[in-house]
């Protein structure tokens, strides 16, 4: 299957050397698509900036900066995949306004700065899938974890979700539990990365071979 993985954090620049961004470092988005690969399937991975290296035997890979570059990007593999894992974490806002060279600070004790929603790229590939694409999107959540999980699989419109806590950033190992939008039971796993991506691949094996 060609499997299509977003990664990594996004950053989104306020003048040529400043930007927000989060704490994500991309290892579960690799090990997935690491993972992926080994079991045989065509992975592009599309990826905000890590310090990660590239796992080997990927079918394409993208390197994207934010998150507009990477709804760019993903929005051109899209309709090349059967599945697509969005494992990013994308950054909410983006700044209204990019200065270009480096912001001066000039006198002022307080900065307002203007934020921008950002696009939700994987929901937006939901609106766009056509009959029999795979979608499954992660959840992190600090409180509710359960229900703001579910609240986001029906809300995007996916057909998995898989929730981890903040403490999985930039850990070696993830305990998740992945919640799916038909009527069959939601499935833990624990262990190092790689292990549930493991368990992520088999669950999203299963969805396809329902479709197919
Ligand atoms: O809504 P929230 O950011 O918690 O949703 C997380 C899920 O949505 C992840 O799968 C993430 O990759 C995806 N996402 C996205 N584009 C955004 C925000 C989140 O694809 N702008």
């Amino acid at each position: 299957m060609n499997i299509l993985i977003t990664a990594g954090p996004t950053r989104e620049y306020l003048d040529d050397v400043r930007y927000l961004s989060n704490a994500s470092t991309g290892r579960m988005g690799y090990a997935l698509a690491a993972v992926a690969a080994s079991r045989g399937h065509g992975v592009t991975l599309v990826t905000g900036p890590t310090s990660l290296p590239i796992p080997d035997g990927l079918r394409a890979v993208r390197q994207v900066i934010s998150a507009r570059d990477m709804l760019a990007a993903v929005s051109e593999e899209f309709d090349s995949a059967e599945a697509m894992i969005a494992c990013a974490a994308v950054s909410d806002y983006r700044p209204a306004d990019r200065v270009s060279g480096k912001m001066k600070r000039e006198s002022q004790e307080v900065l307002h700065l203007e934020l921008v929603r950002n696009p939700d790229i994987v929901a937006a590939m939901c609106r766009r899938r056509r009959q029999g694409q795979i979608l499954v999107g992660f959840a992190l959540e600090a409180a509710d974890g359960e229900a703001n999980a579910i609240g986001k699989l029906r809300g995007k419109g996916l057909d998995a979700i898989v929730l981890n806590a903040v403490s999985a950033i930039g850990a070696d190992e993830n305990d998740v539990t992945i919640y799916f939008a038909d009527d069959r039971p939601a499935e833990r796993s624990r262990g190092p990365k790689d292990i549930v991506a493991g368990a992520i691949l088999q669950a999203v094996e299963r969805l396809q071979a329902n479709e197919s």
